[in-house]
């Protein structure tokens, strides 16, 4: 098989320009829905290396940096999410084709700027609406809230993505269906996400008079925050435009402002950072009593209690305690690299399985699912202090080996681990594997500090 570049084929100043839409119609217009490029699999280098130098200016200028369980938890969530578009296929995307398909009330030509242009403000004007219920209605806000359960800031915060949230944008996107074509929908909606990368950072403090149009660091950093002051503000994607006609906006203010959930987490697993809140609205409306409220359980927003105003009673928030305390337990160094190692093989095996994806079989996809899944929770337990966590590792590195084993004795290797290194990669899960058997590698402190 056909090594592929990790690092893609698109220039440094084309990869930048494209995280601040800063593209032509002419450049990014394409015929046909094929065609498009895959622009978010596309930026995968430019995220990781904008996260590393994000991390070297917040550690020469002193802010907060990012914490290794935090990004891991990140950016599994944006693995996941991008997973289950392979499984499930986007069905933001099949949706959108079948409604233009069928009820396309006019046909905008797809080579026309003006149509680049009314898609480019179409999608990020719906984009506010839509991203305005996943607050303000419960079971939509089951959907958003792993985007907001990082209790920091910073690029890596952006890759937190929901899986489910997918599918519950589709139905906002449709009218736009009735006269913009699919391809210029998919180039709008791959960039006004790509946009929403490089504004989750604190290095940024303010763009001046771009402020006022544009969505900025300090913005989306007021819509991250759980001070009171901060809830169910700033929900443009691109735009702040939207907010300041619509009565959402509110600036930052010199109060230091506490990220994440106003009820944190607490817990670095990939799958329950997606589910918690299902949960949650399942147990609630239980035991809340009457057909009406329990309606309104779901409907409602998610701060309702029956009796309150329909987002719940902003007296009831709780008041941010300083100096702000985050959830964080504390792996040893051999922990630490442990984590980081088996982290960064599975990123690599990542960007592969995307790039290889359609030369090969929905069962192979699948497997290489099913372990993507398998690791990811395992070394979120990991981080967790969970007491199981070493058995568990224990068990999937020896579960990787004998696939490993299998294949290769039949001349076949896993399809997404370049073959160039696998002897590397062999020996990083022989080691590992030797080390949970010794039982000696981990001494994980379990302590809660800042
Ligand atoms: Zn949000
Ligand atoms: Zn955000």
């Amino acid at each position: 098989m056909a090594e592929t570049s990790l690092l893609g084929n698109i220039s440094f100043l084309q990869g930048s320009r494209r995280f601040l839409y800063a593209v032509t119609p002419k450049e990014t217009s394409f015929e046909k829905l094929g065609d498009v490029p895959d622009y978010l699999n596309e930026a995968v280098p430019f995220f990781l290396g904008a996260i590393a130098l994000e991390y070297i200016l917040a550690f020469l200028t002193d802010l907060p940096r990012a914490r290794l369980n935090d990004a891991f938890s990140s950016v599994s969530a944006g693995v996941f999410s991008q997973l289950s578009k392979i499984i499930v296929l986007s069905v933001e995307l099949a949706l959108y084709i079948f409604v233009y398909d069928n009820f396309h009330l006019v046909t905008l030509p797809w080579d026309s700027p003006w149509t680049w242009y009314i898609c480019f403000i179409g999608v990020d004007f719906i984009y506010y609406w839509f991203h305005r219920a996943a607050h303000e209605i419960n079971i939509f806000w089951a959907a958003h809230q792993a985007h907001h359960s990082s209790e920091d800031y910073n690029l890596t915060t952006a890759l937190r993505q929901s899986v489910v949230q997918n599918y519950t944008s589709a139905i906002f996107y449709m009218p736009l269906a009735l006269a913009v074509p699919p391809s210029i929908f998919c180039v709008h909606a791959q960039f006004n996400m790509l946009y929403q990368f490089w504004i989750h950072t604190e290095i940024v403090r303010s763009l001046g008079p771009l402020e006022y149009i544009f969505n900025t660091p300090s913005h989306h950093r007021v819509h991250h925050g759980r001070n009171p002051y901060c809830i169910d503000k700033n929900y443009g994607g691109t735009f702040i435009i939207w907010d300041r006609i619509f009565g959402t906006f509110q600036a930052e203010t010199d109060e230091e402002i506490a990220y994440g959930l106003v009820h944190p987490l607490a817990s670095w697993d990939p799958i329950w950072t997606q589910l918690c809140h299902f949960s949650h609205i399942w147990k609630t409306f239980w035991e809340t009593s009457g057909v009406t409220n329990k309606l309104f359980v779901i409907f409602k927003g998610p701060g309702w209690t029956p009796g309150s105003p329909r987002l719940g009673d902003p007296a009831d928030l709780p008041e941010i305690e300083y100096p702000i305390r985050k959830y964080d337990n504390s792996l040893s160094l051999c922990g630490t690299l442990y984590a980081l190692v088996h982290f960064a093989v599975a990123i690599v095996a990542y960007q592969l399985l995307i790039a290889r994806r359609m030369g090969m079989t929905q069962l192979h996809v699948a497997g290489v699912i099913s372990y993507f899944l398998f690791t990811m929770s395992s070394v979120g337990a990991l981080f967790d202090n969970k007491w199981y966590a070493p058995y568990v590792e224990l068990f999937r590195c020896l579960l990787f080996l004998i696939v490993d084993l299998v294949l290769s004795s039949q001349n076949l290797d896993t399809g997404v681990l370049p073959t160039k290194y696998i002897g590397v990669i062999r020996g990083i899960f022989i080691t590992s594997a030797l080390f949970w058997i010794t039982g000696s590698f981990m001494s994980a402190k379990k302590t809660k500090t800042e």
